[in-house]
């Protein structure tokens, strides 16, 4: 144990992760959460091997394994015929190929499982944080009561609306993508009838798209439906939807999807939004993680995924140093964000990348990129593996990383056009990582 004092800004899956990570290398950590409670909104999450491998290094893989589902596969079909483009392997395959299991889970479950890991007195709920001052030896955390606490280290995991990102940055507002996405969860006896598979089920039609999948041990079936262009709804997780405007929105879908969109009673609607990747995140004893960081389009389904990593190669990061050097902490956080800024803004391209893939509508560009999925689908599993967005360890990355690697980070071009990455969404290798 060195002593060292955590402050964590905000209680969602990344802030309440790095609690768990950072308190398993000796770290005295306090979460602040703005909520009256902690809560996950009622629908599904992938977490991919990458996390699940930082679960399984906190002891919590079991935990998981009996509130999740493993999937066998993902499996892409064209939303008007229903013919399958692309499969990728799951199951045993993720466990062998990437180090660790692929699970489906509720928010809430894995919500739990978290919880379980963070001692309830080191989660102070109802705490607004209005500044984080970086004092040079110590960083202040002011609340707003106006009482103020003092901390060696803040980890800013506020959200996409991170006001501790506003601090740092100067406030800027997400960008809406001109996407909305429909979310429901369905019983499993109310589609029983169409023999739904324990797949990621994922659908490209065009300007809109389907990811359905089980969770909570198969009790429940899991939607995400994305519309492009339409009208900015609320973007809020709890804003409802019109059940018509919903079955409106995939008249054109095959039948299967129709039939479980039909037994959605009450959808819920939510306009999607994302940010430019951020030239840095780290300012003296302060950094950002989670969506503050980089918040992404849900079509790698790794926001929470990257949170998670972020967690884990913050700790190791963080594990040696002497909390009252101020050299080394900042050294250690410049570390972590060198580590983790290239690849996040990576997968937050590819996310942005996933849009054009998933929703093409130009039938030239659609025939193509079936093809494309096709003719991958035919070849080795092996080969087509996603090993650099799946297989990523932590601690391996931690250990690689050469110092020499901060320049490179910093110079790190940050295109917003994913238009390039089209062709090759579903198994594109990333040089170096
Ligand atoms: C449709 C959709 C599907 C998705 N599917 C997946 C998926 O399958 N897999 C995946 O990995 N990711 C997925 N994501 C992304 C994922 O949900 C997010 O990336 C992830 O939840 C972000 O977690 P976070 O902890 O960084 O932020 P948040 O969950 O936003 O948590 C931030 C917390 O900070 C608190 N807070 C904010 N301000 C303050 C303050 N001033 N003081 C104190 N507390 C504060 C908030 O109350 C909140 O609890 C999806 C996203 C969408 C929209």
């Amino acid at each position: 144990m060195h002593g060292g004092r955590a402050l964590v800004v905000g209680g969602g899956i990344g802030g309440l992760t790095a609690a768990a990570t950072l308190r398993a290398v000796g770290w005295d950590v306090t979460v602040l959460e703005q909520a009256r409670a902690l809560a996950q909104v009622g629908a599904g999450i992938q977490v991919a091997s990458n996390a699940a491998r930082v679960f399984a290094g906190l002891g919590l893989a079991d935990a998981l394994a009996v509130r999740a589902v493993e999937p066998t596969g993902i499996d892409v079909r064209s939303a008007r015929t229903g013919r399958l483009l692309h499969h990728t392997p799951l199951g045993d395959f993720a466990r062998t190929t990437y180090g660790a299991p692929y699970f489906h889970l509720h928010r809430a479950d894995l919500l739990d499982v978290l919880v379980g890991a963070v001692p309830a007195e080191a989660i102070r709920l109802r705490t607004v944080v209005t500044a984080v001052q970086d004092r040079g030896d110590a960083v202040t955390v002011t609340l707003d009561d106006g009482t103020t606490l003092d901390a060696d280290v803040v980890v800013a995991a506020d959200g996409i609306h991170s006001p501790s990102r506003a601090l740092l940055h100067g406030p800027a507002r997400s960008q809406f993508s001109g996407m909305v996405c429909w979310r429901g969860l369905i019983p499993a006896e109310r589609v029983a009838h169409l023999a739904l598979a324990r797949i990621c089920h994922v659908w490209y039609g065009p300007d809109a798209s389907v990811v359905a999948y089980w969770v909570r041990g198969g009790e429940l079936f899991n939607v995400v439906g994305i519309v492009q262009g339409g009208a900015e709804a609320v973007e809020s997780w709890s804003a409802r939807g019109d059940r018509d405007r919903l079955l409106a929105d995939f008249a054109g879908f095959e039948p299967t999807v129709r039939g479980f969109m039909a037994e959605i009673d009450d959808p819920f609607l939510w306009a999607i939004h994302d940010r430019d990747p951020l030239p840095w995140w780290t300012r003296g004893r302060v950094t950002l993680l989670g969506d503050a960081a980089h918040p992404m389009l849900p079509y790698m389904a790794q926001g929470a995924c990257q949170a998670i990593e972020d967690a884990a190669v913050l700790a190791r990061c963080l594990e040696p140093v002497d909390p009252s050097r101020t050299d080394e902490v900042t050294a250690a956080l410049q570390r972590y964000e060198a580590i983790r800024r290239p690849r996040t803004t990576e997968v937050q391209q590819q996310s942005r990348a996933g849009a054009t893939v998933f929703h093409l509508k130009d039938w030239r560009s659609v025939w193509r990129r079936n093809q494309q999925l096709r003719t991958a689908m035919r070849a080795d599993p092996a080969v087509s593996a996603r090993t650099w967005l799946y297989g990523y360890d932590a601690d391996r990355a931690v250990d690689e990383h050469d110092d020499g690697a901060i320049a490179a980070a910093a110079a790190t071009t940050v295109s917003t056009s994913g238009a390039a990455a089209v062709a090759d969404h579903w198994s594109r290798p990333v040089s170096g990582r």
